[in-house]
């Protein structure tokens, strides 16, 4: 086994096999003021599954060079990279640069598995060393781009430069803007003739992180805790390994991902990837902070990204990128789903939100009144949709297709009574909706999107309105229990939990993502773990 080119035996590292299909390295950094708490650090990315530790020196406070060194390289439960990161590379030391580099020596001398030297100076301290250095001990030369991300040309022309100072491994970390920055880190990825660590930071680079398994990265930084990153985008050990399935991901593995803007608050990727580890899927799904979904998809045009969920704002845009449109995603306006087809590339949209949703309140129904004689427990009702947007169009369909009498109450009218006249509805604002009971036992489904996690404490209806209502479903799902549900069940009323759409939709994703029967009971446990 290599790690990335550079053979096992030359690093000395112990990778313990154990099933993993890429050689990517999870790096954990170490950062602390004192030798003994970054040992306890150090234990702990062991523990967690770290393969090295990045012993970021510059964090040290009164740091004595040669005897906390040895300490460091010496006790290291696993192989270390001693990193003293200079202020003028993001670091934190701020002193004399001759100094920083003894201390680079001396971590080489002490026989540190890999040293990082910044690009700005590696040439110089490659004089210094040459014909010192052990075989053994590896350089990185690193140049750190906090700003953007640059062209290919650019990127190429940096790794040519570094290459050119005689680093054993490449460091490029930029700052993804865009999420389409990552394709860029790809390219550098794929085509590098020596060890590379090509990373964009922030969080529209976090795909660059997980994904470096899939195009042969040297390693990948893993934080110990969320709380401690030692740059900004950086997802933690424990991510990596249970959230991402990172020792699975392979060069041929298909990428799927929910696009959305915010999409930090998600948890289909907890849901989909433990599916698709249980059925042994090569897939991954990640989470997708898109800006433009045009300018996404016409990046990310080979055959590896295969599928995707749309969520909040884009499921209208995605709509309009499909080059082909299921009849009931085209009615409603708006996709949730999208797959490339495998035969032709071509990218198919789907709507199946409505299927989830409008089977939850209907078994609700049932189990509070008995199954009706024939059609929908739903048919005949005053089936009341709060919000016109995406997954308000899928709950109007839904009632309508049921045979429901339907009301769209939505903040900006004029959308409510476009929606409205599709589904032969009624159509009134959000304010008039405080108002209006024409009859008791209503059915009513909040899809805007007030009371959605961090703003929890709002509700789109008052306390007093829900009286009338016999059933109250939120497709909210973070909170499980939104404020809506809260009151609603106050008075009455049976409530409908929004994971129940969610994870109804996600069954007919993963089935149609995989080819395989979703695990369902795997998926509402991993869901109630997560909510
Ligand atoms: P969308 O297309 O952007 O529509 C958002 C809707 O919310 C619009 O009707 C909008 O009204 C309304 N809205 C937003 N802010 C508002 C405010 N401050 N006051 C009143 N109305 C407001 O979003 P979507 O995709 O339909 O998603 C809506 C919600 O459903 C989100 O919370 C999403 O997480 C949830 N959802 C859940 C599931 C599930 O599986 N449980 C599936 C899909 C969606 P205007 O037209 O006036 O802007």
């Amino acid at each position: 086994m290599t790690l990335g080119s550079v053979p096992l035996a030359t690093t000395d590292l112990k990778i313990v096999d154990g099933g993993r299909k890429n050689s990517t390295l999870i790096c954990a950094p170490v950062m602390a003021e004192t030798v003994d708490q970054m040992l306890v650090q150090m234990g702990k990315a062991k523990e967690l599954g770290a393969d090295l530790v990045e012993v970021r020196i510059d964090y040290l406070k009164n740091f004595s060079p040669r005897s906390d060194l040895s300490i460091l390289i010496k006790q290291a439960p696993l192989p270390t990279l001693i990193t003293y990161r200079p202020k003028w590379e993001g670091g934190e030391y701020d002193g004399d640069e001759s100094k920083r580099q003894d201390a680079l020596r001396m971590a080489i001398e002490l026989g540190a598995n890999f040293v990082d030297v910044e690009l700005k100076v590696a040439q110089e301290f490659y004089n210094s060393i040459r014909g010192k250095k052990p075989e053994k001990v590896k350089i990185i030369v690193s140049s750190h781009n906090y700003e953007n991300t640059p062209t290919v040309e650019e990127i190429g022309n940096l790794v040519a430069t570094i290459q050119a100072t005689g680093a054993d491994i490449v460091k490029v970390a930029t700052t993804a803007v865009e999420i389409t920055d990552n394709a860029r880190i790809f390219q550098v990825l794929v085509h590098s003739q020596v060890p590379t660590i090509a990373i964009a930071m922030a969080e529209r680079g976090l795909m660059s992180r997980i994904l470096s398994a899939k195009y042969g990265g040297f390693l990948t930084f893993g934080s110990i805790e969320a709380a401690r990153v030692s740059a900004p985008g950086q997802p933690t050990i424990t991510d990596l390994l249970e959230l991402y399935n990172f020792r699975l991901i392979a060069a041929d593995t298909k990428i799927h991902g929910v696009i959305g803007k915010p999409i930090g608050h998600s948890k289909s990727p907890h849901l989909y990837n433990s599916a698709f580890r249980a059925l042994g899927f090569n897939g991954i799904y990640l989470p997708l902070l898109v800006d433009s979904v045009a300018n996404f998809i016409n990046t990310f045009s080979s055959p590896d990204f295969v599928g995707y969920s749309y969520t909040i704002p884009h499921k209208e845009d995605g709509l309009r990128c499909c080059d082909e449109i299921d009849p009931i995603a085209k009615e409603i306006g708006a996709i949730s789903c999208m797959i490339r087809r495998p035969t032709d590339g071509k990218l198919m949209g789907y709507n199946v939100d409505y299927l989830g949703a409008i089977a939850a309140i209907e078994e609700a129904l049932q189990a509070s009144n008995g199954a009706p004689a024939s059609g929908s427990p739903l048919a005949g009702k005053l089936f009341v949709v709060m919000g016109a947007g995406g997954a308000g169009k899928a709950l109007a369909y839904g009632g309508y297709e049921k045979g429901a009498r339907v009301v769209v109450a939505n903040r900006t009218y004029a959308k409510a009574k476009e929606l409205a006249s599709k589904v032969g509805g009624q159509a009134i604002t959000l304010d008039e909706l405080k108002d209006f009971h024409p009859e008791e036992g209503m059915i009513l489904a909040n899809t805007t999107s007030v009371g959605m996690k961090p703003r929890i404490e709002d509700s789109p209806l008052p306390k007093e309105a829900l009286k009338y209502y016999s059933l109250v479903f939120d497709a909210i799902y973070t909170p499980k229990w939104t404020r809506l549900l809260q009151e609603a069940k106050d008075c009455g009323a049976i409530v409908v939990f929004g994971t129940e759409m969610f994870i109804n939709q996600a069954f007919v994703q993963v089935e149609r993502f995989t080819g395989l029967p979703a695990p369902k009971q795997l998926m509402r446990d991993v869901l109630a773990r997560n909510t």
